[in-house]
């Protein structure tokens, strides 16, 4: 996503912040808006840049928790914001090293709904289901004992429109462990969202639209393989050998898990593309066998066509992985974009576009 600046003094902000580091201002992010307010000197008003107030509250999580710094309205009939409102269950946070967890977890959350609203995607509660209209809900538990016995009882996933992710996941140590034991290039707590919230959008957008299910098993495959089989043949080492077809190795357990990896891939190249094109950053033309004109994303990243999301992220992404090795982290992106992997994106792009009304 693009930086956003403090109403206030204009600085740049990251976009957790609470309290502006250069002007001191408490702030606040409001997803309808898409900017950052500002409480002044004492005020109870939320105003944005032009001094204009706002009818908005902050979310019943950052009175409670100090967990959340999004903004809601005041007539809402939740005192939640727009990404806590699906939170179904939250841990125990009496627990130690619960509430950092926590923080963590929802931090990453709030960045995939800024991704998902600014895309235009369809967003239910469980509240607000009807037929063929799946709410989505999270189940946030914290599972301990895979730190231990290494096997978790409370596994990341999805069912019936709830995700539930343990909270194992927010700690660095342990994340980094089950990196290393699935031998994945990319393991985030943002990428778990991203991820899971795929699924949820299958079964929104396309298990009951007969048009849409054939339209996505003749990019994906036939979805209606045992799936639990599929997974078992798959960490068996017996199940389909990963080619430049798949954007991960996971994706090649089952046409919904490659659905899933497809669908985060795409939401990490366009917020990606967001921040480079909200810094505009600019990379001048490749030489070599690989040449390529000059970069800059002179485009809306969340309304792009994937040829325009895949040719910026070639260039930059080479340069993102150059600037991490410089800093003795592994590649930044560690994806190789296939023709066949750009075309699965755009099935998700086309799919999105669609259910925003844009196409
Ligand atoms: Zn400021
Ligand atoms: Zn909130
Ligand atoms: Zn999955």
């Amino acid at each position: 996503m693009a930086p956003f600046e403090c109403p206030n003094c204009r600085r740049l902000n990251h976009f957790e912040v609470r309290v502006c580091p250069a002007c001191a201002f408490t702030l606040g992010y409001d997803p309808g808006l898409v900017q950052l307010l500002f409480l002044g000197d004492g005020a109870t008003t939320w105003r944005d840049a032009n001094g204009n107030p706002h009818e908005l509250k902050v979310c019943a999580n950052n009175d409670a928790h100090e967990i959340c710094n999004w903004l809601v309205s005041i007539h809402d009939d939740t005192p939640f914001c727009r990404a806590c409102r699906h939170n179904r269950t939250i841990p125990d946070l009496t627990v130690a090293t619960v509430p950092e967890r926590w923080a963590i977890i929802e931090a990453a959350k709030r960045r995939m709904f800024h991704t998902l609203i600014r895309l235009g995607l369809p967003l239910e509660t469980k509240a607000e289901e009807q037929q063929h209209i799946q709410g989505l809900a999270f189940d946030f538990l914290y599972d301990p004992s895979a730190e231990t016995a290494g096997r978790a009882k409370v596994l990341t996933g999805h069912d019936g429109g709830v995700i539930t992710l343990n909270l194992i996941e927010a700690d660095d140590v342990e994340r980094e462990r089950i990196r290393r034991t699935m031998g994945e290039p990319y393991r985030t707590v943002l990428g778990h969202f991203r991820h899971e919230v795929g699924h949820h959008y299958w079964s929104r957008l396309i298990e009951n639209d007969p048009d849409e299910l054939e339209a996505c098993r003749a990019i994906f495959g036939d979805d209606s393989v045992d799936y639990a089989q599929a997974l078992a043949n798959h960490y068996a080492g017996s199940g389909t050998v990963w080619t430049n077809e798949y954007v991960s190795v996971y994706a090649t357990s089952h046409p919904w898990e490659d659905f899933a990896e497809t669908f985060a891939h795409y939401l990490h190249m366009v917020d990606t593309l967001a921040t480079i094109g909200g810094f505009s950053m600019r990379m001048a033309p490749f030489p070599g066998p690989e040449s390529h004109p000059a970069a800059a994303i002179a485009f809306d990243p969340y309304t792009a066509s994937t040829d325009q999301l895949a040719a910026q992220m070639v260039p930059f992404s080479f340069a993102l992985n150059t600037i991490n090795r410089s800093m003795g982290q592994r590649d930044l992106y560690p994806f190789h974009l296939s023709p066949a992997i750009t075309a699965k994106i755009d099935y998700v792009n086309g799919l999105i576009a669609k259910a925003a009304g844009r196409r």
